[in-house]
């Protein structure tokens, strides 16, 4: 069953008030020996073991914020939290069918910082940064150095948005936009809402799930000037990553009209059941969260290990669909190269 309170308590102390987001990003962790050592983890006993760890950091770096960690059960190798992070070993070993672009995505690249795949809006990679490595990540192999929003890149990005007069959406991706400093993203919106196509602001993150203290006054200032209707769309995989800090966050920004929706990855061992689904779904609507997407999982290099495939996806999913009422279940969907739109599954 699902655990609803944490049995157990926090090993370190909880960052003081008044921290900056920024410094607690400076803080985070980035080597896996220490993360074990955090959780009171031997490292030799984790699968591939020490060695293990080392190569899958090597592949794609250790990053893991205090708040983070803070919400994992000491002692626990298979904390799903933990296992969202911990570079393992196999991650190295080549799987047929996985692969480093499994969307595809840089053909739909057509300028620096822009990805525009679907006809009403545009994904604007805002950072290559993150403020959490996941290990699934299908952006891991993206050239994201190429990708940062700068004076330039903006400049010709409203440009294409003129000849794309159908575009009436812009979202705020990654990397994590919020790992942006607010200055430069809220400059960015003054710049892009002048164009009166746009309709919306949609911000695609997961740094206040890891990060609460992310949802400050500096961002809550610029997302309350813009004319823009403005949408966050979070990324929570479990119900034990929604902290007192996160759920303080939800309603600073729910008070401020930013409509809330939630998107996760089916994950193996994390929670590809349907009562952590279901609990999930609660959790999120308790914060005045709508579950938005469930995402089938990515096929891409180095996470195999995390795959479910369609058929169980499928199972897991129509049990989700009898526990919770119609507007509580995300849509299972993929993403496919050359499809109009994410393509639905398991109805
Ligand atoms: C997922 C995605 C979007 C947003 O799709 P919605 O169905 O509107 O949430 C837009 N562009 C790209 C490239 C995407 O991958
Ligand atoms: S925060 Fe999002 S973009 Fe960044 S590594 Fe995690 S899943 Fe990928």
């Amino acid at each position: 069953m699902e655990q609803t309170l944490k049995s157990w308590s926090p090993i370190i102390p909880k960052s003081t008030a008044g921290d900056h987001w920024s410094e607690t990003l400076r803080h985070a962790i980035r080597d896996p020996l220490q993360l074990c050592d955090r959780l009171g983890l031997d490292p030799d006993q984790l699968p591939g073991g020490r060695q293990g760890l080392q190569q899958g950091h090597g592949l794609f770096r250790t990053l893991v914020p205090e708040p983070f960690l803070q919400l994992m059960e000491p002692g626990n190798p298979q904390d799903p939290l933990l296992l969202q992070v911990l570079p393992l070993g196999s991650e190295n070993q080549p799987q047929p069918g996985f692969v480093t672009d499994p969307l595809q995505e840089q053909q739909a690249n057509p300028l620096p910082g822009l990805i525009h795949k679907y006809t009403s809006r545009v994904l604007l990679t805002t950072s290559g940064a993150c403020a959490v490595n996941c290990r699934y990540c299908f952006r891991r192999h993206f050239p994201y150095a190429d990708n940062s929003l700068s004076e330039a890149a903006t400049e010709q990005i409203i440009h294409y948005l003129q000849q794309h007069p159908q575009v009436n959406e812009i979202i705020l991706s990654g990397g994590d936009p919020l790992a942006t400093p607010d200055a430069r993203l809220a400059k960015r919106i003054r710049q892009l809402e002048q164009l009166p196509q746009l309709k919306r602001l949609r911000i695609h993150t997961r740094l206040p799930v890891v990060i609460p203290s992310r949802i400050n006054d500096e961002l809550l200032t610029w997302l309350s000037a813009t004319r823009l209707q403005t949408l966050m769309v979070l990324h929570i995989n479990h119900p034990q990553e929604i902290s007192p800090e996160l759920e303080k966050a939800l309603a600073r920004l729910h008070q401020r009209g930013v409509i809330l929706l939630n998107q996760s990855v089916l994950l193996r061992g994390v929670n590809d059941n349907p009562v952590t689904l279901g609990n999930l779904s609660e959790r999120l609507f308790e914060q005045k969260v709508m579950p938005y997407y469930l995402h089938a999982f990515d096929p891409v290099a180095g996470a195999a290990h995390f795959a479910i495939d369609d058929q169980q996806a499928k199972r897991i999913y129509q049990q989700l669909l009898a526990r919770l009422p119609g507007y509580l279940v995300p849509r299972l969907v993929r993403e496919q190269p050359d499809q109009p739109s994410k393509t639905p599954l398991g109805w």
